[in-house]
């Protein structure tokens, strides 16, 4: 595993020039390795989709499914998105990527709805450059139409960088996709350089306040004056507000009290596979164990 491999070669190399160079060696192989490798991934199929629940706080209910993507790369192990996303971005692969991504999470929607699953909304993250390199409506039609699924099947997920990137552009490209009844959630709310004034050009469904935030609620004052706001922000526009990150108990329960809608984090469920999320999707209700 490629974490671990690189946790190792960092904790061993502490001062030491030989396991120094040791380590940037084997993370300049890793880089390598991953650009020359990712142009291929698609076509070789070795991306996968790992799923995390999103529960609502009031039942429990699981209401749906964040898609996150994970690549198995053929020597470096499971790879998580912060070791390819960014290369994939700068060379232009997350086009092609973000549509393998988006076609899966349909084709995964229509696998469990055929089990006796009932149909599930299913969140998937775009990047900036699927805004701008393609016809991502029509891109977003068509995987719904193969699997004859409606649209609030998906939920797109974007940050507030994607938006203010081309502002007038994806304001118009976010309308089109609502108006096929697909939700729109901005994603790290808060954490990205933006006037809140985009929130009065179009209605994002959700909010998803950054894990920054959530980490250290209810202890800290700011960052929990922070979720509160937002919080009630959300509810005072007509959104939902979805905590990402919830990782205790402390954290659901300040949470629970401030009325925030939905939940996703470790307290529930990590990011887990196809067939390890399906039990949970067919349980229904996810809650916490609290003392
Ligand atoms: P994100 O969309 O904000 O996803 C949430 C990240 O937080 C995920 O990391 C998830 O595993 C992690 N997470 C969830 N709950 C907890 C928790 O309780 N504690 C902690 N410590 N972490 C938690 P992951 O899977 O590594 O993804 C990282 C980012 O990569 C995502 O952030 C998203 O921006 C990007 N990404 C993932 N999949 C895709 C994709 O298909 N396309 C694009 N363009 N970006 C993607
Ligand atoms: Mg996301
Ligand atoms: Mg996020
Ligand atoms: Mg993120």
């Amino acid at each position: 595993n490629a974490d671990a491999a690189m946790y190792h070669a960092k904790s061993s190399g502490r001062n030491n020039y030989k396991f120094y160079t040791a380590d940037l060696n084997a993370r300049a192989r890793e880089i390598l390795a991953i650009e020359s490798q990712l142009r291929h991934a698609v076509d070789r199929h070795e991306f996968v989709l790992h799923y995390q629940p999103q529960v609502e706080m009031s039942s429990g209910n699981i209401i749906g499914a964040e898609a996150l993507i994970r690549w198995n790369h053929p020597t470096l192990g499971l790879l998580g998105p912060l070791h390819f996303i960014d290369v994939a971005e700068e060379r232009g692969y997350i086009v092609q990527i973000g549509n393998w991504v988006i076609r899966e999470a349909c084709r995964q929607i229509a696998e469990w709805h055929g089990k006796g699953l009932p149909l599930m909304t299913v969140g998937v993250n775009l990047s900036a450059l699927q805004f701008r390199h393609q016809d991502l409506v029509g891109l977003l039609q068509d995987a719904l139409a193969e699997y004859q699924l409606p649209g609030s099947c998906l939920d797109v997920e974007v940050t507030e960088s994607v938006i203010m990137d081309d502002l007038e552009s994806t304001v118009q490209t976010i309308r089109a996709i609502q108006a096929m009844g697909i939700r729109m959630s901005i994603d790290d709310f808060g954490t990205g350089y933006s006037s809140l004034a985009y929130l009065k050009r179009f209605k994002a469904d959700k909010l998803k306040i950054d894990r920054s935030f959530v980490r250290d609620i209810p202890g800290d004052q700011d960052d929990t004056a922070i979720t509160r706001a937002i919080i009630n922000m959300s509810k005072n526009l007509n959104m939902q507000v979805v905590a990402e990150g919830v990782e205790t108990v402390e954290q659901w329960q300040f949470l629970a009290q401030e009325g925030c809608h939905q939940v996703q984090g470790y307290l529930l469920s990590k990011p887990v596979s196809a067939e390890a999320v399906e039990p949970l999707l067919r349980q229904k209700c996810l809650l916490p164990r609290l003392e």
